[in-house]
């Protein structure tokens, strides 16, 4: 049996050693963390869960895409809950309240009585982000010539340029983009392509995972281990060993060797490169890695609320006191509750996020969790009580139904993941940079394979694409992949 070490269990690296692990590989997950999951990772405080990353997902109604590679993968054990389909998300802008619906018609409808003037143009969008969503054949699973031409065009494009060209209304096109914390947009430089993939998937439909995220990890990891691959903790790899022509093993922290046949590496490229002291890898390659930018960290409030004192909010809410979204700064938001149940009546955790970049906390670098001293407590505590003030002028009664909060920075994602300053979603896109701002998911080490959020895109459909490509390398796309067609 083939041997495959995967570094890295976040869902990059559990859904790869899934799909090999089914597919006739000898799978083994190396984790550096004490737990799976990466961003899918959860923890608990006072009996009460509170999630670190991903929060929902989309296209997961039966038949979709979602639904199709989660009943591929295993996860039926999995339990979704839908947020609300006339409102999935809703963004607070300019004092008013905006409620994206699921559903091509009801989109248009919806958006059409905010902006009545705008209707014709709403049917373009809606369908220009349909049709370029479509051109990933990973994405949706079909494709089409014309799509493929559309999406390559529109990854060129920044998102706020062809708004401008859809779009009179200056207040719907920040309406359109309220959700870019979902993206970490940049004006000028987001590709409209990555716009248009999460508005689309999020169209179709939009879930919880009850229980929290954690579970869609603890079910693959599962599934890897039936199947007779190994997934484990506390393994840290430190070093890529090659000889002159290709990688041989890997090693961890512990000096253990992993010896392997192929190896994928889930990880952000700043932590890849600090592996790989080979010949193999040349200079002009590490230097362009290293320099593509990161989308930027974030800030994290977690609440536990008193008992039955905050009513569950099936939506998302992203809260702007800046004139537009892509001003967004410390007073700006996306605040969501946790399904901890289906259908809760009362939320017992929630999460506030709000941009914070690693300048902030670049000080404390090198300290480690828990022991990072009093100042930086001080300066998550200000931040935490600014950010508390800036939600309750929007949400009124948030404050006082919380009973003790926690909070995290981007120095804690780059502990806990690797994640290079801390970023959100890893590597930014950025139309200037072309193809030198891409990561491949191949190396010159020929049985090296990058898979996970820096490859294609992050989230759960991005993210899953990388791993289709990583996977399609080693196992033909034909036996496997068509099954969802
Ligand atoms: C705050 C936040 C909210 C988000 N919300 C959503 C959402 O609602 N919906 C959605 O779809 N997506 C969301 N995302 C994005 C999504 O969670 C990620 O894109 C995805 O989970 C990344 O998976 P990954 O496997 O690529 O990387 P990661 O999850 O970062 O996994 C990488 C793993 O590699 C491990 N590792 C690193 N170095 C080593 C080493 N040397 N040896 C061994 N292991 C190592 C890390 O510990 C980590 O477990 C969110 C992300 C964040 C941060």
């Amino acid at each position: 049996m083939s041997k495959v070490i995967i570094i890295g269990s976040g869902f990059g690296g559990l859904s790869c050693g899934f799909i090999l692990q089914k597919n006739g590989y000898d799978v083994t997950v190396l984790e550096q963390g004490t737990q799976v999951g990466g961003c899918l990772q959860c923890f608990s405080r006072q009996g009460v869960k509170f999630e670190t990353g991903m929060h929902f997902i989309g296209s997961a109604a039966k038949g979709q895409t979602m639904h199709r590679m989660m009943d591929y993968l295993g996860m039926g054990d999995v339990q979704l809950d839908a947020l609300a389909p006339n409102g999935y998300d809703t963004v607070a802008l300019g004092g008013e309240h905006f409620r994206f619906p699921n559903g091509r018609e009801a989109f248009i409808e919806q958006m059409a009585d905010y902006f009545p003037k705008e209707k014709d143009n709403l049917r373009r969008y809606i369908d220009l982000v349909a049709r370029i969503a479509s051109a990933s054949t990973l994405n949706s699973l079909t494709s089409d010539e014309r799509d493929l031409a559309a999406s390559t065009e529109y990854q060129t494009r920044s998102i706020n340029e062809v708004l401008d060209g859809l779009f009179r209304d200056e207040m719907l096109k920040s309406v359109l983009v309220g959700n870019l914390p979902l993206y970490a947009a940049e004006r000028d430089k987001t590709p409209f392509s990555q716009h248009a993939f999460i508005m689309d998937f999020y169209n179709q439909s939009a879930y919880r995972v009850v229980g929290g995220s954690d579970a869609l990890a603890q079910s693959l990891a599962r599934s890897i281990r039936e199947m007779g691959g190994q997934v484990l903790t506390g393994k840290k790899v430190r070093r890529i060993v090659c000889n002159d022509t290709q990688a041989t093993g890997v090693e961890t922290a512990e000096e253990c060797f992993y010896p392997a046949d192929t190896i994928i590496s889930t990880v952000h490229p700043a932590r890849l490169l600090e592996m790989l002291d080979t010949k193999l890898i040349r200079p002009a390659f590490r230097n362009r890695l290293s320099s593509i930018p990161n989308t930027t960290g974030c800030f994290s409030l977690y609440i536990k609320f008193k008992e039955n004192a905050m009513p569950y909010m099936n939506t998302n809410y992203y809260g702007y006191r800046a004139s537009s979204p892509w001003d967004c700064g410390q007073d700006d938001f996306l605040y969501m509750h946790h399904c901890h149940e289906p259908q809760p009546r009362y939320a017992r955790s929630g999460v506030v996020l709000s941009y914070m970049s690693f300048d902030e906390v670049a000080r404390w670098q090198g300290t480690t969790v828990g022991h990072r001293g009093s100042d930086y407590e001080g300066f998550k505590r200000c931040r935490a009580e600014r950010l508390i003030g800036a939600v309750e002028k929007l949400c009124p009664g948030f404050a006082s139904a919380i009973d003790s909060y926690y909070t995290s920075t981007p120095l804690t994602y780059l502990n806990y993941t690797g994640t290079a300053a801390g970023s959100m979603y890893g590597v930014a896109k950025d139309i200037h940079l072309g193809a030198a701002g891409r990561v491949p998911y191949r190396t010159k080490v020929p049985n090296l394979l990058l898979a996970g959020q820096n490859v294609n895109s992050h989230g759960i459909m991005g993210v899953l694409v990388g791993t289709i490509v990583a996977c399609s390398d080693l196992i033909p796309k034909d036996s496997w992949l068509n099954v969802h067609s």
